[in-house]
């Protein structure tokens, strides 16, 4: 049985509060909201804080407005966001295909977008990857994935990211000398060992998500009951009529961040979606997708699929019936 270390627990009932603890405990201390990632990281050792600041007692995490934009609150957990009746669509598809039930209705959205990045390396225990004398990300010199490297090139693995990246949402980090706010994609930094710039005494307090876009997200994994991403296609178009007017792709579990395909979203702007439009915006959607072998699956596969996956989503928001292929791929009529 993997046990967790000794740790201090410390339950602030506001922002503010939680934010002075993580500025006084300095790099020691980490958040922690429902802990189904934290947790078992540390259990393996990949992470060590010596003090977890729950965000669990602070109910302002929890809000949720709605105006020219709606606004989720980081700690709602992603079973909230699925049901509630405001979600877009491609982030409700993304919250329905993480994990399982159980670890959808702990684990939030702060702590999805805040999710460590994954690696067949390093997400082992911490006798296996002893046996290897670890590895860069953690405790060790050497990227076993490309030893050459002196980057880790772990692999971003949310599926809500890429989702709201492409909606165009933003979120606010509040620390105890002020907030900010970012566009998502800032957020994340291609570098597997500090994937985020959010800084360590910042909390992910909110996320803000434009309205009037349509959008869809389509993920790849082996098993459709559940399993980390190892690609996420999100599309988000606003229409007039039925010429596009703005479009937006992003790709997740392609690096170690999620990302923008600016190239295609501007080819996509002004046309409508024929099939040769959405032949030409899938390759350029596919090259960009250059998987590292270092999670599941073949990586040439992978970089394959995407070309299909991209058309997939295209389609459905062209108004193809895309149910039976949603059903095959995702198990889920989301
Ligand atoms: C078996 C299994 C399968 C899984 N499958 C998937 C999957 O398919 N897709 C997927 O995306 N995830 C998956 N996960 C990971 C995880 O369950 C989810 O990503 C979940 O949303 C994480 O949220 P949490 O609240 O539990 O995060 P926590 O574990 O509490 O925190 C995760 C990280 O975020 C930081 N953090 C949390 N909240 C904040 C905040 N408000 N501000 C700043 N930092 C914060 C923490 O310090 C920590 O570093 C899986 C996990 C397991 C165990
Ligand atoms: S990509 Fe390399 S450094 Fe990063 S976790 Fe994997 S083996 Fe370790």
């Amino acid at each position: 049985m993997l046990r967790l270390p000794w740790f201090d627990y410390r339950a602030p009932r506001t922002v503010a509060e939680a934010a002075k603890i993580l500025a006084g405990e300095g790099p020691q201390a980490m958040l922690i909201a429902g802990g189904t990632d934290l947790l078992p990281n540390m259990k393996r050792r990949h992470q060590t804080p010596k003090v977890l600041v729950s965000l669990r007692g602070i109910s302002s995490l929890k809000g949720i407005s709605n105006g020219s934009a709606v606004n989720f609150g980081s700690g709602l957990s992603l079973t909230e966001i699925v049901q509630h009746g405001k979600t877009p669509v491609a982030l409700r598809q993304a919250a329905a295909q993480v994990a399982t039930p159980h670890l959808r209705n702990v684990g939030t959205l702060g702590g999805n977008l805040c999710l460590d990045t994954r690696c067949t390396y390093y997400n082992q225990n911490y006798e296996w990857r002893q046996a290897i004398d670890f590895c860069l990300k953690k405790d060790g010199d050497t990227c076993w994935v490309a030893t050459a490297s002196k980057r880790c090139v772990a692999v971003s693995s949310t599926d809500t990211a890429p989702a709201l990246i492409a909606l165009g949402a933003s979120v606010v980090l509040v620390s105890s000398s002020g907030s900010r706010e970012v566009k998502l994609e800032d957020l994340y930094r291609n570098d597997g060992i500090e994937y985020l710039s959010r800084k360590p005494d910042e909390v992910l307090t909110e996320v803000k998500i434009p309205s009037g876009w349509k959008s869809t997200y389509w993920k790849l994994r082996r098993r459709g009951s559940f399993d980390f991403p190892i690609l996420g296609v999100a599309v988000a178009l606003k229409m007039q009529g039925d010429v596009i007017e703005g479009a937006r792709v992003a790709l997740g579990a392609a690096a170690s961040r999620p990302f923008l395909v600016d190239k295609a979203g501007e080819y996509l702007k002004g046309k409508k979606l024929t099939d040769d439009v959405i032949a030409e915006a899938c390759a350029m959607i596919a090259s960009r997708a250059k998987p590292m072998d270092n999670t599941d699956m073949d990586l040439y596969w992978r970089k394959e699929v995407a070309d299909d996956f991209a058309g997939y989503a295209l389609r459905e928001l062209r108004g193809d019936d895309m149910r039976e292929t949603r059903l095959r791929i995702a198990r889920y009529a989301v």
